[in-house]
């Protein structure tokens, strides 16, 4: 391990995982105080710091480490992939609803076939089941058309319009009109996925620690300051007292990947220009688990996209369990520190199953009553709100807020997982040219 690494794990150890006192001559220190702070703060020159260990950040860690770099990876939970990263479908998407040339396109299409190649090669587990989006009323079947044109000009291969007949032959429980056949579509273990890239990162000398948060931040001249605490101590904090950081990291590149913290985040960056930061949203999702029942669905079904979502879908996972969701929920009102937590509710109600019936039975009349139980949800973070017209992942470098090495990325919803790879790939090419 390099020197540097090295007393940099053993700082973080002594200072971040293990409590330490406070001394009393920082204890009137704010984060909004930032540019006066103690010289008492022990502080420590780093490489790369990427804040976040879900799987958009593991990837980004794993390709900066690919290009020689020292990475330092910061999760404010106990180890990676707490959060949006466990909590989604799992859907390799093929790249079809995403406005031409955006970056969900882009990278989804990109994505996916790395991800593919990826699986294969290390042996996550994957499966490309293929995918059936439905027009289950004639009024939808213009909206399926779009969806056609449009993925195929983001250039997904093999879509093909197909009508009920040949629907129901491929799924005798399918009750649509007609239906987009997707066969680049699937699904991935996550988890499975994560372990791999992050094995990979360490193994190229990638540090990982967790339990540690970024609370914020400050720039002196040019050069950013990330203000670091233990997340045990965050837990303790009343919420009235200001909070002082344990440990200043200055990083020469810094990846802001805290997925439904990195608006918060970028925003206590004090000295970063607040008018490129752009608002953001939170929509929760859940899902119900199909009980009792065989699946009745070899391929991934989804209705028409709604707004916020892509509709109360079915999908599988490789153990054959059938999940139906997400539904969308616009939430608010949740302090920084909460959402750096990941203090969120992710309690699914048994009697939001009432919603979720007549959604499911419009492409699965035969859905029984009683055999839905809660599943889990997740949380989207979103730029764009209820009614508003989708926003595209926004990665904002110096280009746009001239600090140089900070990369921030916002509203990393879905087709996130799916395009993690190739958005690793773009932060190394933009950071290290
Ligand atoms: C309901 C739902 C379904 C989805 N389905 C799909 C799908 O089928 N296919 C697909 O491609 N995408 C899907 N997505 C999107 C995908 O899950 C996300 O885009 C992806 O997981 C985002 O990864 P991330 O690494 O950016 O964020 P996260 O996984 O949220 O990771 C961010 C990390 O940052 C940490 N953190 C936060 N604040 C701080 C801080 N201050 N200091 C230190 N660490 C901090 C958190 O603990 C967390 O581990 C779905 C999303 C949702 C919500």
């Amino acid at each position: 391990m390099p020197k540097s690494s090295a007393s940099l794990l053993k700082l973080l150890k002594h200072s971040i995982r293990i409590r330490i006192k406070v001394p009393q001559s920082i204890k009137n220190f704010t984060t909004s105080a930032a540019a006066g702070y103690s010289n008492s703060i022990p502080k420590e020159k780093v490489d790369c710091v990427v804040i976040g260990a879900g799987v958009v950040g593991i990837a980004i860690a794993r390709e900066l480490a690919f290009k020689g770099r020292q990475v330092l990876v910061l999760d404010s939970a106990s180890t990676f992939g707490t959060a949006t990263s466990s909590r989604n479908s799992e859907v390799i998407h093929a790249g079809i609803y995403y406005p031409p040339n955006s970056l969900k396109a882009v990278f989804c299409v990109k994505g996916r076939e790395m991800m593919y190649s990826y699986c294969s090669e290390h042996g996550v587990p994957h499966k490309q089941l293929g995918k059936l989006i439905v027009a289950t009323r004639d009024s939808e079947i213009p909206k399926l058309n779009e969806l056609l044109i449009r993925g195929t000009e983001n250039g997904v291969d093999g879509l093909r319009m197909i009508d009920n007949s040949e629907a129901r032959r491929m799924e005798p429980e399918l009750q649509c009109v007609k239906a987009l056949l997707s066969p680049v579509s699937g699904i991935v273990d996550s988890h499975s996925l994560m372990l791999s890239l992050l094995g990979e990162a360490e193994n190229m000398g990638t540090i990982f620690s967790y339990n540690t948060t970024v609370i914020g931040g400050h720039l002196e001249g040019n050069q950013i300051h990330l203000h670091i605490i233990g997340s045990k101590n965050l837990d303790s904090w009343n919420g009235g007292d200001t909070l002082h950081p344990e440990l200043v990291l200055v990083p020469k590149f810094v990846v802001n990947s805290a997925g439904l913290a990195a608006v918060s985040l970028a925003k206590r960056l004090i000295g970063l220009d607040h008018g490129v930061i752009p608002s953001t949203y939170y929509a929760r999702g859940c899902y119900f688990t199909l009980s009792k029942t065989k699946p009745p669905f070899t391929h991934l079904i989804y209705p028409i996209p709604e707004d916020g979502g892509l509709g109360v879908h079915v999908t599988l996972d490789l153990d054959g369990l059938v999940k139906f969701g997400p539904n969308v929920e616009w939430i608010g009102g949740i302090s920084d520190i909460s959402v750096f937590l990941n203090r969120f509710d992710y309690s699914v109600c048994p009697d939001k199953a009432d919603r979720f019936y007549p959604e499911i039975r419009k492409y699965y009349p035969s859905l029984k009553d009683g055999s839905l139980e809660p599943g889990y949800a997740g949380i989207r973070t979103k730029l764009s709100g209820p009614r508003q017209m989708p926003a595209d992942f926004v990665i904002q470098g110096e280009e746009v807020h001239r600090v140089p090495g900070l990369v921030n990325l916002f509203g990393i919803e879905s087709p996130g997982l799916t395009s993690s790879m190739a958005i690793s790939q773009h932060i190394a090419s933009r950071l290290f040219v």
